[in-house]
């Protein structure tokens, strides 16, 4: 079993001639609405890769926005921990996207930014907890925490990037971040190599878009090549990358394969447009990495 502990969110987009200035109003195409929030996209991506069962702690509205990403996840094959919270509303992303592809995004935590260490269910069955940073620190630390003592595997994907304290870090088995990413955590050392070494986790996997990743394994540097495929639209291809990574490790794949696993889907992530609509199905994967 994976438990993945995070967000969940309800994204609005809607496509503008321009990105409104201050002040400005402009008539918008395209609305549509679909769930996002980096823990439920990654959910998705481990429920979708297959081999283990995943489980997902994550709080929502009493509002209309909480069906829908509760929907999704269990339409993916996601078992729902929901934390209802009465006077926040289910977390939400308003994205302004402009036909010639710039971006403005505003995102509010909302019942997101209520949970506490105390939500963290019995990890019996737990393989393992998978966490990012869009929940609140302390409640991070306490559930790495936790998992650590209980002999769970610990995966921390960094994002939204920031400094980390080390009582988080010494609880982590495997840290994901992308290069920015990266950088920020392990305070800009100059280069990947040096911040790779930087960081006292154990095992730590920087991802590099369409050059795939490098990670710094037990035996030293492993590097997996990306896979060539006809990019349309990188939403939630880090994402996939760790729920498909945490799935391959919780079935108990070395490490090397589960990075060749989730390069591989997470290009594919990248061929479709959307977040959790394009996440790929093990099939997929499995035909893309049998050439
Ligand atoms: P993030 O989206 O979190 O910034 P990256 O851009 O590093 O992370 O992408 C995560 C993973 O998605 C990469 O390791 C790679 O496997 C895959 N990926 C991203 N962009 C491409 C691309 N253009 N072609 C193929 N694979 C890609």
């Amino acid at each position: 079993v994976v438990l993945v502990a995070g967000s969940a969110n309800l994204d609005f987009a809607v496509r503008a001639p321009h990105v409104p200035a201050a002040g400005e109003t402009v008539l918008g195409h395209g609305f549509a609405t679909f769930p996002g929030g980096k823990g439920a996209n990654q959910a998705v991506a481990c429920a979708r890769a297959g081999g283990a069962r995943t489980r997902m702690l994550l709080a929502l509205g009493e509002d209309a926005f909480a069906a829908p990403v509760e929907a999704s996840l269990r339409e993916a094959g996601v078992t729902c921990e929901i934390v209802r919270v009465r006077d926040a509303a289910t977390g939400t992303a308003f994205v302004c996207v402009s036909d010639d592809g710039e971006n403005a995004i505003t995102v509010t935590p909302g019942a997101n930014a209520r949970l506490h260490p105390a939500h963290l269910p019995a990890l019996d069955g737990v393989r393992c907890l998978l966490l990012q940073l869009e929940t609140p620190l302390p409640t991070v630390v306490a559930w790495a925490r936790a998992a650590r003592v209980a002999g769970v595997t610990v995966i921390l994907n960094a994002a939204p990037a920031q400094a980390l304290p080390a009582e988080l870090l010494t609880a982590v088995d495997v840290l994901v971040v992308n290069e920015g990413e990266l950088a920020t955590v392990a305070g800009h050392r100059g280069g990947i190599a040096a911040d790779l070494a930087a960081i006292d986790v154990a095992e730590v996997i920087v991802t590099l878009g369409a050059r795939g990743c490098c990670a710094r394994l037990d035996g030293g540097l492993h590097v997996q090549p990306g896979f060539r495929v006809d990019a349309v639209d990188t939403t939630a291809a880090g994402d996939t990358f760790c729920g498909t990574l945490a799935a391959a490790i919780a079935r108990g794949l070395p490490v090397a394969e589960a990075l060749r696993r989730a390069c591989a889907a997470s290009a594919l992530a990248c061929t479709r447009h959307g977040a959790q609509a394009s996440v790929p199905a093990a099939d997929e994967v499995d035909a893309l990495l049998a050439g």
